[in-house]
């Protein structure tokens, strides 16, 4: 599609009418407001804040997202602190650590509150491992020390069930605090505008077009689910883009008897949350799902009134990985108003 695009950077959308189309906006240009025939959202995600995730201690200076860590580093040249704590074993929070050592600044130990690096293991190669970072498994912050400035942190040990075990705290030194991943859509437009949002994913419900239940409003990228790498945002961008131009068209193509897809048993969360059963084309890679915990031997299966599609057996299921799942292989009619994916095994 040739695309001459006009870019308007510094500019914040702050308002949508997904009704009439139109997007008003503001910049030291003043208020604009667009109108166009359909509109694709692509806000992205953020990480949850140090208070949304409730850790204790004053709001001392000190603690940052890793967006501001890195922000600190690459366009300021400047360093955020000298001994870092980070929170998360993310491969965002392995990036923080990837960015701080081009500084002077030590990783003092990164707090992880699953059993496991999330990560990916390869990336904690060049992060963790090489530059000896301890890994805290098991735990969380269960307070930030310091009044005006971070002057630690203490962690505590967590059961089984994610509970903390008193008598396990100890404290780390540090001045910094970066608080790593817990991604959530950044879906102010989309709920400010009455756009349906799924409460699982907490982004716009979409089919697999990635149009949202309002006729030519799109959505791609980290709006729709939190984080993912950038390749998959970009991959969503292309099909989000193929299908607009499908529905500038012609609108019809875009619709047709649309199935309810719900999460069941152990399923975190499903994207797309719509199916247009009777639709021509069905990219595989933008079906996803994430899991609520580590399943041995999963197998993924969408129930449909008599008509049963079975995935193949995973070996592994963890719920930090999303999982690909191929609509092609659906039934190729479905019927019903809904169908549900659970895990069995
Ligand atoms: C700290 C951090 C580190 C990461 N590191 C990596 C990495 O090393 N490798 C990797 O592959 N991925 C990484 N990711 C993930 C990667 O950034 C994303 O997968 C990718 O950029 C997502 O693209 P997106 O288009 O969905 O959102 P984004 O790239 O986040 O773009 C969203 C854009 O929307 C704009 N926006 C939001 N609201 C409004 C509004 N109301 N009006 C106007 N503009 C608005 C934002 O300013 C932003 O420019 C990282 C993410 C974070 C947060």
């Amino acid at each position: 599609m040739a695309a001459e695009v006009t870019c308007l950077t510094a500019t914040t959308v702050f308002n949508l009418d997904p009704i009439k189309k139109e997007v008003t906006c503001v910049s030291e240009r003043g208020p604009e407001t667009f109108q166009a025939k359909a509109i694709l959202m692509a806000t992205g995600c953020r990480e949850s804040t140090r208070s949304a995730l409730m850790i204790p201690g004053f709001r001392g200076q000190g603690i940052l997202s890793t967006n501001e860590a890195q922000q600190y580093i690459h366009d300021l040249g400047v360093l955020p602190g000298k001994r870092v704590v980070i929170l998360g074993s993310e491969d965002v929070g392995l990036s923080a650590v990837y960015a701080l050592g081009k500084t002077d600044a030590r990783v003092v130990g990164m707090v992880e509150e699953h059993s496991h690096l999330v990560g990916s293991r390869l990336f904690s190669l060049p992060t963790i491992v090489l530059r000896r970072v301890p890994l805290y498994t098991w735990h969380k912050i269960n307070l930030i020390l310091g009044n005006s400035s971070v002057e630690g942190v203490e962690i505590i040990a967590l059961d089984q069930n994610g509970d903390p075990l008193p008598g396990t705290e100890r404290t780390i030194a540090c001045d910094t605090v970066v608080v790593s991943g817990k991604f959530v859509p950044e879906n102010a437009l989309p709920r400010q505008s009455g756009i349906s949002l799924d409460e699982r994913t907490s982004g716009p419900v979409v089919d697999q077009y990635l149009q949202t239940e309002i006729p030519g409003v799109f959505a791609s990228g980290n709006l729709l689910r939190g984080v993912e790498t950038g390749d998959i945002a970009a991959l969503e961008g292309e099909w989000a883009a193929h299908s607009i131009q499908k529905y500038l068209q012609d609108s019809s193509t875009l619709t047709g008897h649309r199935v309810i897809v719900t999460a069941g048993e152990q399923v975190k969360w499903i994207m797309p949350q719509r199916f247009l059963s009777d639709a021509s084309e069905s990219p595989g890679f933008l079906a996803t799902l994430r899991v609520n915990k580590r399943i041995r031997h999963g197998q993924i299966i969408c129930g449909s009134d008599g008509e049963i599609w079975r995935s193949g057996k995973f070996r592994l299921l963890k719920p930090e990985r999303r999982i690909r799942l191929n609509l092609h292989k659906w039934p190729k009619q479905i019927l019903q108003e809904s169908v549900e994916l659970a895990i069995v095994t």
